[in-house]
């Protein structure tokens, strides 16, 4: 590297994207021991996909009138000339696993979790990325309402396990394939009746997919929305039942909601519940978790007829809401004098580390003082001191860094003693 440490402008990181680094990876990794924990102890498994896809997986599970899809995906050809897609989102990318594996035909139930990076061609602003991260769930073949309060209260729990607090949870039902398409018509009616108020987006969906213009964050346009005919009217029989039933096990769970009847979430694929969590300590873009039913979408992959739920957590704003106490690191640090000793405290430090202690070793030849200074700089909880002496007693000295204090003994009661502290 050149004198000056910084590198080039365009070695740089790339616009909406970042590094996670050590002081700061240890609350993800503790967020995503939290989710896993909290996840299997609900009977799901975790299902790793591929982080791109054919591009007409999205288009055809994301939704093609949706902005996401419109204008949003990390779309490249490669050398083999295939349009490929770095995921927006998890969900298509489960089902077409599960079409594609058969795992419907597995007896295990179908209740999966996943972590990692998704890719959207965002407007980058603070605290969003357009490599950002994701936890998510997705359960299939349960159409019953009393998973839908499940997986909210699941939410719920995890969020409780991370410290979220002041969250408010919102829940609504977009309807069917039987009772959307009437409202549906009464919003194209509607939007027609406004259109010149509309900003050219909502004035395309008005005619494409009016109810996107519920995601519509332009300021006349929201207004126009909120004039907008509500969706409960709409419902059919068995949609109003499945909300009912709903709302009533959220109760039963003593999980205080809101009912939002403008919560249709971004994408196409949704069918009765849709919910999200959001943070008062997030400010606008407040959405903690999101997610809902999608009871079509396996159907319309050509798989079999089996209906889906899920939710999608953005890593970065729960982290940005949570509050995770990380336990404090306990490093013991080696401190050889002489080479013979460097020599012994290699053999020391493969004794500790097999069993769990973390062990710093420094391969450069210092004397005791420098060794206590250089344990002090790496905020080691203690130090191990092995010389000549030491090495022939086969008896060491441990020191607390803390407290000062020291203990002396082979590496066998050493263990022990540092196992009960
Ligand atoms: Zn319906
Ligand atoms: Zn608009």
């Amino acid at each position: 590297m050149s004198e000056d440490a910084s590198p080039r402008k365009e070695l740089a990181a790339v616009k909406g994207t970042r590094d996670i680094l050590p002081g700061e990876v240890e609350k993800w990794q503790a967020l995503e021991r939290l989710a896993r924990e909290t996840f299997e102890s609900y009977g799901y498994r975790e299902l790793r996909a591929p982080i791109f896809e054919v591009t007409e997986l999205f288009e055809k599970g994301t939704g093609s009138t949706s902005d996401i899809v419109t204008k949003e995906m990390y779309t490249f050809t490669d050398k083999g000339g295939r349009s490929l897609t770095l995921r927006p989102e998890y969900t298509p990318s489960v089902v077409r696993a599960i079409v594609e594996h058969r795992l419907d035909l597995q007896p295990e139930p179908m209740r999966y979790y996943y972590m990692g990076p998704m890719f959207r061609y965002d407007k980058p602003q603070k605290g969003r990325y357009r490599q950002f991260h994701q936890v998510d769930i997705e359960v299939f073949g349960e159409k019953d309402a009393a998973l839908d309060a499940e997986i909210i209260e699941m939410a719920d729990a995890l969020l409780r396990k991370l410290g979220v607090n002041g969250t408010e949870t919102l829940v609504n039902s977009v309807g069917c394939r039987a009772c959307r398409p009437a409202y549906s018509a009464a919003l194209r009616e509607a939007a027609g009746k406004r259109r010149s108020e509309l900003c050219p987006d909502c004035q395309r969906k008005a005619e494409t997919n009016p109810l996107r213009i519920f995601d519509c964050k332009v300021e006349a346009c929201r207004a126009v929305a909120a004039a907008f005919p509500l969706i409960q009217d709409f419902l059919c029989a068995e949609c109003k039942d499945h909300f009912a039933k709903l709302l009533g096990l959220l109760a039963l769970y003593r999980l205080p909601y809101h009912v939002d009847p403008r919560l249709v979430r971004g994408l196409d694929y949704y069918t009765k519940t849709t919910f999200e969590i959001v943070s008062s300590h997030l400010g606008a873009q407040n959405a903690i978790l999101g997610g809902g039913r999608y009871d079509d979408m396996m159907k319309d992959f050509g798989g079999p007829d089996i209906c889906g739920i899920g939710f999608a957590m953005g890593i970065e704003r729960a982290l940005a809401a949570a509050e995770i106490a990380l336990p404090a690191r306990r490093a013991l640090y080696l401190a050889a004098l002489g080479e013979e000793a460097g020599k012994a405290g290699l053999e020391l430090a493969r004794f500790f580390r097999a069993s769990g202690v973390e062990c710093l070793v420094e391969f450069k030849d210092r004397g005791m003082k420098a060794h206590f200074g250089r344990a002090n700089k790496l905020k080691a909880a203690w130090v191990l001191i092995v010389g000549e002496d030491e090495l022939k007693k086969g008896r060491f000295g441990l020191k607390d860094m803390a407290t000062g204090g020291q203990v002396d003994g082979t590496r066998e009661e050493l263990l022990e003693f540092l196992r009960k502290n």
